[in-house]
């Protein structure tokens, strides 16, 4: 498996779900190696679990005083389309554009210009299964022979329980949206979060129906968002899996504890080869 980045640099702009500020992100091309990394004001942060300072209903990374907010869809949709190296320039703003809520425009704008590189790309080879908890939500990786992740959950009030799953086919998942209950919107906005979310680019599910008036876009819509999430986090180890991850009711803050433990046992050691396996 080899390297990629993109052939060309490419634009997108657009309000951030928690700020409600336009920002404005340029993605560059970069050499193998280099890693994905956002830039804001010339000071870069690489997307990896190292730099996480927040896990509350978003991904924030931080780093020299400086942080990069809501990086999940966007880095779900290059973890699927395998770009490993990438600079993410902010122009304007600190926060990845919400657009759709989805990973939909990312991967239709990216999915055309991936480049391949000639170095292979960096690969955690799961060995051993490893599971994290917390209460009654966990995630687990078992050894696979390539790289499956699913996502068991619910929708209160509208199924019971549903598993997605992604397994390299990114439209079973690149579609679904942000989702919250109408309940949490008020203590989202409490908390100085969701100032730029609208039905617009994000489901609100009421008592038994949704706001949104085009309804869900399948009955499972946020269990396949979560598992975008999902993605998107790992996506922080900085290397590939070649596993099977499950995750029950996992949210950012489990994805963030179960990317460390992983990245623990695994880079325990340097990395001296393109592969790397858990003891
Ligand atoms: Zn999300």
């Amino acid at each position: 498996m080899k390297q990629k980045t993109l052939s060309e640099s490419v634009e997108f702009e657009g309000v951030g779900i928690h700020t409600g500020e336009v920002s404005k992100i340029v993605l560059h091309p970069e050499k193998a190696g280099t890693g994905v990394r956002f830039m804001v004001k010339g000071k870069y942060i690489p997307a990896s679990y190292k730099y996480v300072l927040k896990t509350d209903h978003a991904t924030l990374l931080g780093k020299d005083g400086i942080t990069v907010i809501t990086v999940e869809h966007l880095l779900a949709v290059l973890y699927m389309l395998g770009v490993d190296n990438l600079t993410i320039e902010f122009k304007k703003g600190n926060e990845v554009p919400i657009l759709d809520g989805s990973g939909y425009y990312f991967y239709k704008i990216l999915k055309g210009i991936t480049s391949e590189l000639s170095e292979k790309a960096r690969v955690i080879e799961i060995r051993k299964s490893l599971e994290v908890k917390n209460c009654n939500a966990y995630i687990s990786v078992e050894p696979y022979h390539g790289f499956c992740a699913l996502y068991r959950g619910y929708v209160k009030g509208l199924l019971e329980e549903g598993v997605a799953q992604y397994c390299g086919n990114a439209k079973e998942i690149i579609f679904a949206r942000t989702f919250c209950y109408e309940e949490e919107v008020e203590y989202l906005r409490q908390k100085g979060l969701a100032k730029g979310g609208s039905l617009k680019n994000a489901v609100v599910i009421g008592n038994g129906f949704v706001h949104n008036p085009e309804g869900l876009r399948s009955k499972d819509e946020p269990i396949r968002h979560k598992l975008l999430d999902l993605l998107g986090d790992l996506s922080l180890l900085g290397a590939r899996i070649r596993g099977r991850v499950f995750s029950h009711l996992g949210g950012h803050t489990l994805n963030y504890a179960f990317v460390k433990n992983l990245a623990e046992i695994s880079f325990s050691t340097s990395f001296t080869s393109s592969c790397v396996s858990t003891p």
